[in-house]
């Protein structure tokens, strides 16, 4: 590409950029979702063979622009998208991630003289330890990965690596490493024959961890007490970790999918596991991929059951979060931090690539993303973070949970006074409710034909869009709130406005 080519393409491109940021950023007014028309027309404008010679970039930008653009929801720009936990992008979350694909940097090895990228993750890191109030130097060994996904691949990666290596070191072998010399070899050499995942309502991505790592999803164990999915029933934890030839992994939901609700209580409790991990010699993994933000929130009474829940996780061995979540920046980004500094090198160090080393110094130990974690290559997905964090800091990051909180209990309170609807799990006082909502509000209609269909008759509206789940063995709709524009009043209006129409169309159906 000459120069003067370039030139046009970049104030092109910052024309476009305008246009976009105008409507990225600005009020959102159509649907949650697309139009069916939208999506059809999307669909059938779709290119179905590559051409021999390209339509050239004008006309595809239109296309992208005006057939594929309006296919998309607006699950990140709108505020009113509450189906999975999306959040949405910052601006200054969304100027820096235009920054990353225009310089396209590739982060992989730490070379001081040749790019800052790893310095800037590092520093990232080091700012998300200070929003999580856990201790940079303890906490100093972790990375940024595509989501709570990869993030959770690599705790139960690291667990598994630690719990076979110290099984093995006690038994004397030199075999020990599960990275370097594989499961079979390393289990028979610890003189174990299984290995367990413990936990209470994992997400689904611990037991897809679970499967790529050669654990099994089967031996994902609830090890919750009797009328409470979510708690950790303490003596059968103890009992499983005591089983004979067995290793084992805590995975602690800090932050349930569906409830928002949190498995544990507090710092008493999350040392009484640590004490017994180290009794067993089990890992402790903590999955905070949007729960673990609860630790941001002040020491008040208002938020002093959210704060419980993610008390303690200091304790833990590894840790996952999201970024794309609660932090508002683009997908994808999710981060992984470790309190141990050698463990993610056993397992994913880039072998036999010497040419891959970092051979400069820069007066810091920064490893080489591509020796601790999975990709060789991949986006500089910290910027993005590192920019929003620096932008809003934490009393903005504190703010913006407050309102998406409030906005919850809001919701949940008129929801919990409604004769129609019921708040689930069902709470015995409004006060209770209160106190442990935190973004999420999970419910159904006491109506059952209406439950049936209403996360559809809900998001036929495409005023709000929520999550359809099931609750105890019935439907149940999920809202979770984690975009950055919430506005407690207005959308509170919105939302109830939706949930009170729904009732009277169906008193209309009767
Ligand atoms: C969303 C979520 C995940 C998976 O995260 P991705 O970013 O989608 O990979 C894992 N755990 C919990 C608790 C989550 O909420």
């Amino acid at each position: 590409m000459d120069a003067e080519h370039t030139t046009r393409i970049l104030k092109d491109q910052a024309a476009i950029q305008q246009q976009l940021w105008r409507t990225a950023l600005g009020p959102w007014e159509s649907g949650v979702l697309p139009s069916a028309d939208s999506l059809d027309r999307a669909r059938k404008s779709l290119k179905t063979s590559l051409v021999e010679d390209g339509i050239g970039f004008a006309e595809t930008q239109s296309h992208i622009l005006e057939d594929i653009v309006p296919g998309f929801n607006g699950g990140s720009i709108s505020p009113n998208y509450y189906g999975f936990v999306t959040g949405g992008t910052t601006p200054a979350a969304l100027f820096a991630d235009n920054v990353v694909s225009a310089y396209d940097q590739n982060v992989q090895v730490h070379l001081p003289n040749h790019s800052i990228v790893t310095d800037v993750e590092n520093a990232a890191l080091g700012l998300l330890t200070d929003l999580l109030k856990l201790d940079r130097q303890q906490w100093k060994n972790g990375t940024f990965t595509t989501g709570a996904t990869a993030s959770n691949i690599m705790g139960l990666a690291c667990g598994r690596e630690f719990v076979l290596r110290t099984a093995a070191e006690r038994k004397g072998s030199s075999v020990k490493s599960m990275g370097e010399h594989g499961y079979l070899e390393v289990l028979k050499a610890a003189g174990l024959s299984r290995f367990q995942v413990l936990s209470t309502m994992p997400h689904s991505s611990v037991g897809k961890a679970a499967g790529i790592l050669g654990i099994g999803r089967a031996n994902v164990k609830n090890i919750c007490v009797k009328d409470d999915p979510l708690q950790f029933d303490m003596a059968l934890l103890e009992e499983e970790l005591a089983q004979p030839e067995t290793a084992s992994i805590v995975a602690i939901s800090c932050g349930e999918v569906n409830t928002g609700r949190f498995a544990t209580r507090g710092i008493d409790q999350m040392k009484e596991i640590r004490r017994l991990c180290d009794e067993y010699g089990a890992w402790i993994h903590v999955d905070g991929a949007f729960g673990i933000f609860g630790r941001i929130l002040e020491d008040t009474p208002e938020f002093s059951s959210i704060k419980a829940g993610c008390e303690g996780l200091e304790l833990a061995d590894s840790i996952t979060g999201d970024g794309h979540k609660l932090l508002n920046v683009p997908y994808d980004c999710g981060f992984f931090l470790c309190r141990h500094a050698h463990v993610a090198g056993n397992v994913f160090q880039n072998a036999n690539a010497a040419y891959l080393s970092s051979g400069e110094s820069s007066g810091i130990a920064i490893p080489s993303p591509l020796n601790i974690g999975i990709e060789n290559s991949r986006r500089f997905r910290a910027l993005p973070l590192y920019s929003s964090l620096i932008s809003y800091g934490k009393s903005g990051y504190r703010e913006m949970l407050k309102r998406q909180i409030r906005l919850a209990r809001m919701i949940s309170t008129w929801l919990f006074d409604h004769p129609a609807y019921t708040v689930l799990p069902t709470y015995g006082s409004k006060k209770e409710l209160l106190q442990n909502t935190y973004m999420v509000v999970l419910f159904s209609a006491q109506d059952e034909r209406l439950n049936g269909e209403l996360a559809k008759n809900i998001n036929v509206t495409s005023k709000i869009f929520v999550s359809g789940t099931v609750w105890e063995g019935r439907p149940a709709c999920r809202i979770a709130i984690s975009n950055w524009r919430v506005d407690e009043q207005r959308d509170f209006e919105i939302v109830t406005g939706v949930l009170q129409s729904i009732l009277e169309e169906n008193e209309q159906k009767k």
